[in-house]
């Protein structure tokens, strides 16, 4: 089969490589990778993370079942999947409480093992789902829209909350700013993309006016909830947004780890801030369901060969809606 593949990390040391066809082996299934997702992980894959190598990069894809080894009910070749891209051994103490994001000897597909940026891929029986909808949505299930839903989850999101969004144009911000609309919640997006005003955002604000705007909507009692998966560089802004006895929310660090705290803010109003890393099965099971009629908004898709080209345009200023990789192309 032909795969994305790097033998040393950087971006220029992407090709396409034809390797050896997996098999699928007892409790496992091979299947027919119809669309991958680029996220920012996979860019830290094939730059900084500790990867095996040769590496094949790719967390979230989605395809039709090809073939099934010995053992696997339930499933049958010929059926489109969606796919939680994580592995896990349901024994440990984090799998027992739920918390497979968690596993003590898990890991994430495309970043500890090799992942979808290829034609083919092997998994587990228990992580592929049955799902029908459109194959960009099938795919953001596995790592935008999952991640989005554990963060909106832990931070308890229900009817009436206010809940901001960060970069609500992102791959989880289009997701965060949808399901927290289901969940009851009156929705601010921070960004300049108005098309979020179609996926339900009741505001869609610059960064510059988000403090004044949602202080009006709030009447001055200012956001629930703030979700920042952009990193420090969004730090001050997203705090700013927090009012009393709130929640703030934060997964990801393309623009840097580092930040500064205002601890007698954080006390005197009640504040809670959460790292959250995906998400667990159940609310994968849960995702399927809830966000079966969810929109993806598609900027570009590319092939495998193009794969190089589609991690360089993630950080594109031009970016407007999801990247994805097309291996049958
Ligand atoms: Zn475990």
């Amino acid at each position: 089969m032909r795969a994305l593949v790097f033998d040393r990390q950087g971006i220029d040391n992407l090709s396409v490589r034809s390797v050896p066809d997996p098999n699928p082996g007892r409790g496992e299934v091979l299947l027919k990778i119809m669309r991958a997702g680029v996220n920012p992980v996979d860019y830290l894959t094939v730059t900084s993370l500790k990867v095996p190598l040769p590496h094949i990069p790719g967390t979230e894809f989605a395809g039709v079942v090809q073939e099934v080894g010995p053992d696997v009910t339930g499933i049958k070749p010929g059926e489109r999947v969606a796919l939680y891209t994580r592995f896990f051994d349901g024994k440990c103490d984090m799998c027992l409480k739920g918390k497979q994001m968690l596993c003590r000897n898990g890991g994430r597909i495309g970043v500890d093992v090799n992942g979808g940026f290829a034609e083919f891929i092997v998994v587990k029986d228990t992580t592929v789902f049955p799902f029908t909808g459109e194959w960009e949505l099938a795919a953001s299930l596995s790592v935008a829209a999952l991640t989005a839903y554990h963060a909106l989850k832990e931070a308890n999101v229900g009817m009436g909350k206010v809940v901001a969004v960060l970069g609500a144009s992102g791959n989880t911000g289009m997701f965060a700013i949808q399901l927290a609309k289901k969940m009851g919640a009156k929705t601010v997006a921070v960004s300049r993309k108005r098309w979020l005003k179609e996926m339900g955002a009741d505001v869609v604000t610059g960064y510059e006016e988000a403090e004044r705007e949602v202080r009006e909507l709030t009447h001055g009692r200012m956001a629930d909830v703030v979700i920042n998966s952009l990193g420090a560089s969004f730090w001050e802004i997203g705090t700013s947004l927090l009012g009393l006895d709130s929640t703030l929310v934060t997964f990801g660090v393309m623009t840097g780890n580092q930040v500064r705290l205002d601890l007698s803010k954080l006390y005197s109003k009640h504040i809670r801030i959460i790292g959250t890393n995906r998400g667990s099965l159940e609310d994968f099971r849960e995702l399927i369901e809830v966000c079966s009629d969810c929109r993806v908004r598609v900027w570009k898709e590319f092939s495998l060969e193009e794969g190089k080209d589609a991690l360089i345009e993630l950080s594109s200023s031009e970016r407007n809606g999801r990247i994805f990789i097309d291996p049958t192309k």
